[in-house]
């Protein structure tokens, strides 16, 4: 699709989670951004089904986060970010603390979304030592999880191609609870899927392998995305918060994707009422206009932490960049935005209209389920003779050539719009791809 003008050298960089070779046969490359739209190289328009990366919730080109953004630049670039503040980072951690459920509202700021799973790991294990239990060293995460790509968030991961690579250098003592799908019981649910509460019960049976006094943390997303949309189960989350808390056993809920909007609440944890002790941010939180993530944890496990050290630096970690000064402008703005165009509201409305949508394309070609919460969906589709993600490649790109981006893992599309988005271009994104699959062998 792309004119050959306009493709720089591609032989120097090496892309990320991308297949590089495939890639620079037949480059796909975007120029611009703005609303709900991408324009790519060649000149066509793509509406954004994906927000990004699951990141862009306020819609592209937002002018006044440019606006803030470059404001900031010219008064001030960069402040070091140990021993010296600056007011944008203090205001943009009390805004984002009033978005946390009560009580969880200490901040810290990282980059990404994998910088903040290793920082709340790394919390959890602060927080029993400063209590005098630094025994409780064992994490425990799910399969089919993704936590990025830090070697914490990998070895709490479940994506196996993730950590095969690594797999003689991931973190000792991490086990895995099983993941909630499973299409003979599960498939096509709209919402939470009535099947699968009692899964939560394997993490006493890990409980009762190590003793609970051994734990530190178990770490899930609310709502698996990256991994092809998996919703929780009714009473699933409730079951895990009940057991991690008889045990002491402190309960982490990454909301990279589910924070800001995405489920029609201000963060996952609002939405299925369920209030964990840490909570990891990043994507949504500054609308990708400049990285940024955050850890939000509960009030006494920053206090014990901080209450532990006899003097001086509380908690040795950090980034260069936490709380840049441009990342906090872009947060301040972002989160200013969400309030006022009520923006989680808006997600909730529609996801009613989007639920019908995308289970228009039950009975579409190849479509073996589809499922749905609040602006996120995921299709699957049946794999093509053992090829598993040949097919949702095909319709990758096809889509992209049509004029719409949605991301694919495995063979499930996963589509997850910007928060602003039209009725009209929900259906859109729908019977597009409907189209496409017909096309596809
Ligand atoms: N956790 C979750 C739940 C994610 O979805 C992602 C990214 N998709 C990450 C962590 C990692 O974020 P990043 O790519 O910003 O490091």
């Amino acid at each position: 699709m792309t004119s050959q003008a306009n493709i720089p050298d591609l032989s120097h960089m090496w892309m990320p989670f991308t297949a590089n070779r495939a890639f620079k046969e037949k480059p796909r490359m975007l120029a611009s951004a703005k609303g709900m739209y991408y324009t790519a190289t060649d000149g066509h328009q793509v509406l954004d089904g994906t927000a990004g990366l699951w990141c862009v919730n306020a819609g592209h080109g937002r002018e006044e986060i440019i606006e803030a953004i470059s404001r900031q630049t010219a008064e001030m670039d960069y402040a070091p970010s140990f021993q010296l503040g600056h007011a944008a980072s203090f205001r943009a951690a009390s805004a984002v603390a009033k978005l946390m459920p009560q009580g969880v509202d200490r901040v810290f700021f990282t980059n990404s979304g994998s910088e903040s799973v290793d920082t709340a790991l790394k919390i959890a294990l602060a927080y029993h030592r400063a209590r005098g239990e630094g025994q409780r060293t064992r994490l425990i995460g799910r399969e089919r999880g993704y936590h990025g790509v830090g070697f914490g968030g990998i070895s709490v991961g479940g994506i196996s191609p993730n950590r095969k690579t690594f797999s003689g250098a991931l973190l000792p003592h991490v086990d895995h609870l099983p993941h909630t799908h499973d299409l003979s019981k599960n498939a096509y649910s709209r919402g939470q899927p009535a099947w699968g509460e009692h899964l939560a019960d394997e993490l006493e049976r890990i409980v009762a392998l190590h003793d609970a006094s051994t734990i530190a943390a178990v770490i899930v997303e609310p709502l698996a995305g990256s991994t092809g949309v998996l919703i929780p189960p009714k009473g699933y989350l409730e079951r895990l918060r009940a057991i991690t808390e008889k045990h002491g056993i402190l309960l982490i809920f990454d909301e990279v994707i589910t924070g800001f909007g995405r489920l029609g609440a201000a963060t996952a944890s609002e939405f299925f009422g369920v209030t964990p002790d840490i909570i990891t941010m990043a994507k949504g939180i500054s609308n990708a206009a400049v990285p940024a993530g955050a850890v939000a944890v509960k009030r006494d496990i920053h206090d014990a932490i901080l209450g532990a050290a006899a003097t001086g630096i509380e908690f040795f970690h950090g980034y260069t960049y936490s709380g840049h000064p441009l990342a906090t402008a872009a947060m301040l703005a972002t989160l200013a935005i969400y309030e006022r165009d009520q923006l989680f509201k808006r997600a909730k409305d529609l996801s009613g209209t989007f639920e019908n949508a995308a289970h228009s394309l039950k009975g579409a070609k190849h479509v073996i389920d589809v499922r749905n919460l609040g602006l996120v969906a995921g299709i699957e589709l049946e794999s093509r003779d053992g090829a598993v993600g040949a097919r949702a490649a095909e319709a990758f790109g096809k889509c992209f050539d049509a004029g719409v981006m949605v991301r694919y893992t495995g063979d499930i599309i996963a589509i997850s719009p910007p928060l602003i988005i039209e009725e009209a271009q929900i259906q859109h994104i729908f019977s597009t791809i409907g189209d496409v699959l017909d096309t596809i062998a």
